[in-house]
């Protein structure tokens, strides 16, 4: 089995890292630090959760702390664009712990906030930037900073990235990066736009492909509820009076939806809070780092406010709405589960959202287990799923009240 002295990662950073509690690198870490200390490109094929933040900040700390120079002012040597504020933050937040022994320099820029504090960072000299496509080249466009001196460059995300609309920013920013450079590329999926994307940044990259962490299938208990549209607000406040949800992330498919669940919420007495695009960036990390704190116990979230965000210790993840896209799905249940914990994922699904619940299904290749047993179930009947009939189906019954977590909610079934 490799440890991290294995890696062969300076000193300070192995120290960091025992810091941290990591005991054993992840697979994508085995696989890529090797290959990336030694300048190679790479397309990661992994998502969030597996570890590869760490797996390309380490060896990017490494290589920073093997040729230390004083940096220039406007220059990073490295540059990091990932599509979210969040993402942004975190990763800088892990350069800043893994790089706390070495004189690293980094700074974070992103959209919503002031430019000033940004540019007063970048003028002191950084090593590692940090930054979202749209401030970037907002930035770049005024002079605050200048690639030409990028030697290592990630692009963290690429898929999420194009479903954002990014892909006029991302060529912009990578026609202005010098030509030699090593070149780090993270996607979960692999759309042909993104294999497009990979031939015009990379060259001659390794490729690692890593499972999704054991979420999905292993860890987290998945469960679906028919209920009708107007009954999922009764049905979530009913959910929650389960003393064992300790943390719970709540998905809706649009902003409004978010605020509605919030306000229901509030009148209830549940304290709970939304993280969406329409809130102000002060307003988002309140709103997590009440949840982080546990001030909060439920965060009502859409799918691109919540993708990467960091929360350990989620004990449920309640999808208010389905996903119509699948992935999403993955993404959502991935919150919870966290470095091997096991979590449980609930969905609520209306009669509309039946033909979204088959597309989840057919993309996890299993059925979720169905809960017949609780005080909101769809009139609608089973039959009417048009996936399978109700015969085939499994069921699971439970109580809503005082459920123990993984126990009540039943395993999903593989088939
Ligand atoms: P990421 O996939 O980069 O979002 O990382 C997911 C989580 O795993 C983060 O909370 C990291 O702090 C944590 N992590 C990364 N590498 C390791 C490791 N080798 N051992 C334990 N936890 C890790």
């Amino acid at each position: 089995m490799s440890t991290f002295t294995d890696l062969r990662l300076s000193k300070p950073i192995l120290r960091s890292i025992e810091e941290q509690g990591y005991d054993t690198p992840t697979p994508i870490q085995i696989q890529a630090i090797p290959h990336l200390i030694e300048g190679r490109d790479l397309l990661g094929i992994a998502q969030t959760g597996t570890g590869k933040t760490a797996a390309f900040a380490l060896p990017i700390l490494d290589f920073l702390a093997s040729d230390p120079q004083a940096p220039a002012p406007r220059q990073p040597s490295v540059l990091v664009l990932t599509p979210t504020r969040e993402l942004a933050t975190q990763i800088s937040e892990s350069f800043r712990v893994y790089g706390r022994y070495l004189k690293v320099r980094h700074a974070v820029v992103f959209g919503g906030v002031n430019q000033r504090p940004q540019v007063n960072a970048l003028r002191q000299g950084i090593d590692v930037l940090v930054a979202t496509p749209g401030r970037l080249i907002d930035l770049m466009e005024q002079g605050h900073i200048d690639l030409g001196a990028v030697e290592i460059f990630v692009l963290d995300e690429a898929d999420r990235m194009l479903d954002m609309g990014f892909i006029h920013p991302i060529r912009k920013v990578v026609a202005t990066l010098p030509r030699e450079r090593q070149s780090l590329l993270f996607s979960a999926t692999m759309p042909p736009d993104i294999v497009e994307l990979t031939r015009s940044i990379l060259r001659n990259p390794l490729r690692i492909e890593v499972a999704p962490p054991a979420t999905t299938v292993d860890l987290v208990t998945q469960s679906v509820l028919f209920v009708e549209k107007s009954d999922k607000r009764e049905l979530l406040g009913e959910i929650l009076r389960d003393p064992s949800i300790e943390r719970a992330l709540v998905f809706t498919r649009t902003k409004h939806g978010a605020n509605r669940v919030v306000k229901h919420l509030r009148q209830i007495g549940e304290k709970a809070d939304a993280i969406h695009g329409n809130k102000s960036q002060g307003a988002r990390e309140r709103a997590l780092n009440s949840f982080r704190s546990g001030h909060l116990r439920v965060l009502v979230a859409t799918d691109i406010a919540a993708r990467g965000i960091d929360v350990p210790d989620i004990t449920h993840v309640i999808n208010f709405e389905l996903p119509n896209i699948p992935d999403n799905y993955v993404h959502r249940i991935g919150r919870t589960a966290r470095a091997g914990r096991n979590g449980a994922a609930i969905s609520f699904c209306d009669t509309d959202e039946r033909p979204y619940l088959r597309d989840i299904e057919k993309t996890i290749r299993c059925k979720i287990t169905i809960v017949e047993d609780h005080p909101f179930r769809s009139k609608t009947p089973l039959t009417q799923f048009p996936n399978k009939p109700a015969s085939k189906r499994k069921t699971a019954k439970f109580s809503l009240r005082n459920r123990g977590r993984g126990r009540a909610l039943g395993r999903t079934s593989h088939r």
